[in-house]
């Protein structure tokens, strides 16, 4: 009695002991699991993932060697992607492929689960070829399915356990969570690849589009120089028949020559222009724009109202490409407006911050393309309805000219009753204060 007494807790202590150290090992794995998982999300690059992804899988599951398997959409199977252990190289290199119909990787893809397979040289499913390929022997397996969103993108797979005894329900716990993680890595490595991709493309495709504005705006420029010459020097010695004829033809030939300028400034904020610094009396500048538009208000009724202050606005900046962004939104203005229609020019000084708007009283932009239309060739009317002639590029260009100049440009309106557009150029350090110059 006292024997059997004596035995018993130390049985117990025995068998406490064990599951203590079993508990220690479990928790262990899974804090190893979790640093995987959360070295996976942090890793990009789907080369070193997936070798991060194996080595951990090995490890974890206590085996000689593990692959990664995905499966191919376009070629209806499933190819290598990364390996270990001897000669794994050669798996990639050699571009294996394994078919989805009748394999061990294939089952584990179509059925979504992990499957064990204890001995493998007697499996029909084990598909040998790979085995001599690169020299290895297989004798068991466990496969668990990537994931990503229910949908199996591929395979793990774990090669003969060390230990020789058969994988544990541990093993396949294991193996699944590594699986689960893996996949969302992956894909969202993949994702970042195809991004990365497109991003190429854009950047070749934009490059393609401003070679060939560089190139057709070189060679429209000589031939349409000697139309407007000779357009001109014949309208002055024609006739009267002829002089009305002339002058639609020199019309067009100065309004290809504005196309021409259009495309030619819109490469310039490409390629990166200077900017040609000056001190003036933005009054002057306004006036200037203002007196060469308004031969074309004049043509349309229209009256252009100017709202100047009365002390000068010195500014430093490139004189040029500030009228350039004002003659856009002033030739928009009068583009748009009807006949009859009142445009207001005006300028302030706020904070240290020149405002320039000009307001008209037109049609209106709706509220979902105020921003929209400072991108380029983008218009709120369809091309093949429109109305009014232009490429949709004015808004951009004088976006860009305010930008260069580290300015802001937007659009306020309501539909029906007329628009207004404002650029504000910061002061510049070197601009004398206003009043004094
Ligand atoms: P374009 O005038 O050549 O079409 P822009 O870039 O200058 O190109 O303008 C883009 C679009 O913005 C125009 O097509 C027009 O739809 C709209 N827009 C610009 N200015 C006005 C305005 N003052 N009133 C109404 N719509 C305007």
């Amino acid at each position: 009695m006292s024997e059997q007494n004596s035995q018993e807790p130390t049985a117990r202590t025995g068998e406490l002991r064990a599951s203590i150290t079993d508990l220690q090992q479990q928790t262990q794995r899974l804090q190893r699991v979790l640093e995987i998982s959360q070295g996976l999300t942090s890793t990009l690059e789907l080369e070193s993932l997936l070798q991060q992804i194996l080595e951990a899988a090995t490890e974890l599951t206590e085996t000689e060697a593990a692959s990664i398997i995905l499966y191919d959409e376009r070629a209806g199977d499933m190819h290598f992607v990364a390996s270990t252990g001897r000669n794994s190289q050669e798996l990639e290199r050699q571009n294996i492929r394994v078919p989805v119909e009748g394999s061990i990787a294939g089952t584990v893809y179509k059925t979504r689960r992990p499957m064990v397979i204890e001995k493998a040289q007697a499996d029909p499913r084990h598909y040998s070829q790979v085995d001599q390929k690169i020299d290895f022997k297989t004798r068991s397996i466990l496969g668990a399915p990537l994931l990503f969103k229910e949908r199996a993108i591929g395979v793990v797979e774990v090669l003969n356990k060390c230990s020789n005894e058969p994988f544990s329900e541990e093993d396949i716990q294991m193996l699944s969570t590594l699986a689960a993680h893996a996949a969302v890595a992956i894909e969202n490595a993949r994702l970042v690849i195809a991004l990365q991709k497109a991003y190429q493309k854009l950047n070749e495709m934009d490059k393609v589009k401003s070679d060939f504005i560089a190139i057709a705006s070189h060679e429209l420029r000589t031939p349409l120089g000697l139309i407007l010459g000779y357009a001109a020097m014949l309208k002055d010695e024609a006739g009267e028949t002829a002089d009305e004829k002339l002058g639609v033809v020199l019309n067009s030939a100065l309004r290809l020559r504005g196309i021409i300028e259009e495309m030619v400034n819109l490469r310039h904020i490409d390629t990166g222009t200077e900017l040609e610094l000056s001190n003036f009396d933005v009054r002057e500048l306004v006036g200037t724009v203002c007196n060469d538009c308004e031969s074309l208000a004049a043509t349309k009724g229209q009256i252009i109202n100017r709202k100047l202050p009365t002390a000068a606005i010195t500014v430093h900046a490139d004189w040029s490409k500030v009228a350039l962004a004002l003659t856009n939104l002033l030739t928009n203005a009068i583009k748009f407006t009807s006949n009859n229609g009142v445009i207001e020019v005006a300028i302030q000084l706020r904070d240290k911050e020149l405002w320039v708007s000009v307001t008209d009283n037109g049609p209106g932009i709706p509220a979902k393309d105020l921003e929209r239309i400072f991108e380029r060739f983008y218009q709120v009317e369809h091309h093949m309805t429109r109305k009014h002639g232009g490429m949709g590029l004015g808004l951009s260009i004088a976006r860009g000219m305010v930008e260069l100049h580290h300015g802001r440009i937007w659009a306020e309106s309501k539909l029906g009753q007329g628009s207004r557009f404002t650029f504000v150029l910061p002061m510049s350090e070197a601009a004398p204060v206003p009043g004094k110059v």
